[in-house]
């Protein structure tokens, strides 16, 4: 079987783990502050970094530290995966999906407009396939509506946007590390802000609200006498994870290149298939995590069920959340309806074979002859 999605980790990633089995500590400690700081230089931002469990826990904590609580609506495109959605809820908040522009995927911010109401205090836009182009446009909305940005960046780690590394500038960025990520930790994630006092707040609320607790557990100790202030969470990252994820770190243009030439036969290959329509991004920039496209005149099904049966997988990133029972709408979202129903994500990992590739592209081609 091709796979949709992989990690690779090999036998750096094992000997770090073994190192710090050794030590004797896996809680979270000087491995995680290490992580942090090698994610910064990496992205070359000046920005804090919050090392987390997940980048679900990402999400619920930015907007936890945001003060956005049951009072509040925040605006979320539809097609995501439900993770998203479900860190809002946890925050307490009510998330209002948007429509998408469905050439690319992103929140449609025509669209978030009209679902704008006194309530709404954050706008929560997802790179979607890794792109993270028309971000411009919603921190102008975010900033004449007075919002605050959470950009779940789950796919876009390692990927451009506007010269600079997705999580050098913006309000606050949530990565994602889980298994099949660009790089992975095992699962983890990621929070970057440059605001001290939401920095402040991810700090403590990750480890149960203790405040000052981060800084001990860097140097292996604890505090046995402490204030808490607010709710806290156990979204920390342990040791084990955040030293699988330094070694992930170091490969990280290796995955890249790999990803890019997958990528790169695709396009080549499939863009002149009548049938298919594939996403209009700028992939130059991006640091690919899926490779969706549009499957036209209702033949996704019968595809994928086709390449099933040549031992590829796909899959479908995604189904509308506002079509599911948690978060059923009163409205419709015509975009994400025709984009769920069209989508069909290619194998893309960095351990495809040339062989693999060319499979999956004749596959395809068979099937529209
Ligand atoms: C993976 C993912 C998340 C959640 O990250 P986890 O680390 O799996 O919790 C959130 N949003 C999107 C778009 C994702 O792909």
């Amino acid at each position: 079987m091709i796979k949709l999605s992989k990690s690779s980790v090999g036998k750096e990633e094992k000997a770090a783990l073994s190192r710090v089995i050794s030590n004797s500590y896996l809680g979270m400690g000087p491995e995680v502050e290490l992580f942090e700081k090698e994610l910064k230089d990496y992205i070359k931002t000046s920005k804090k970094v919050i090392a987390v469990s997940s980048g679900t826990a990402a999400l619920h904590l930015s907007l936890q530290a945001c003060d956005i609580n049951s009072n509040h609506e925040v605006l979320v495109p539809s097609i995501t995966y439900v993770a998203s959605f479900q860190a809002i809820t946890a925050s307490g908040a009510t998330p209002v999906p948007c429509d998408i522009d469905i050439d690319t995927g992103f929140i449609d911010i025509l669209d978030a407009k009209k679902r704008l109401s006194s309530k709404t205090r954050a706008i929560m836009p997802v790179h979607y396939a890794s792109n993270a182009d028309q971000m411009g446009k919603v921190y102008e909305f975010a900033k004449k509506n007075n919002l605050r940005v959470i950009e779940d960046a789950a796919h876009s780690f390692g990927s451009y946007f506007d010269k600079y590394m997705v999580g050098h500038k913006g309000d606050i960025i949530c990565f994602s590390f889980d298994g099949i990520k660009n790089i992975t930790c095992g699962e983890g994630g990621a929070i970057l802000t440059g605001d001290k006092k939401v920095f402040s707040k991810l700090r403590d609320i990750r480890l149960l609200g203790v405040k000052g607790d981060s800084a001990r557990r860097y140097s292996k100790t604890r505090s046995w006498q402490f204030d808490v202030e607010e709710q806290g969470w156990r979204y920390h990252l342990s040791d084990l994870f955040a030293a699988m994820g330094r070694e992930q770190l170091k490969k990280i243009d290796s995955f890249k290149d790999k990803r890019k030439k997958v990528v790169e036969s695709y396009i080549y290959n499939l863009k002149k298939i009548d049938g298919l329509q594939l996403l209009k991004i700028n992939y130059e920039n991006n640091h690919q995590h899926i490779f969706p496209l549009r499957v036209l005149n209702k033949q996704r099904d019968k595809l994928k069920k086709y390449l099933e049966e040549k031992s590829i997988q796909t899959g479908f990133h995604y189904q509308p959340n506002h079509l599911l029972s948690k978060f059923k709408t009163k409205y419709r979202l015509k975009n994400s309806e025709i984009f769920g129903e069209e989508i069909l994500s290619l194998p893309l990992h960095p351990e495809l074979t040339k062989k693999d590739i060319n499979h999956v592209i004749n596959s395809i081609k068979s099937f529209f002859d």
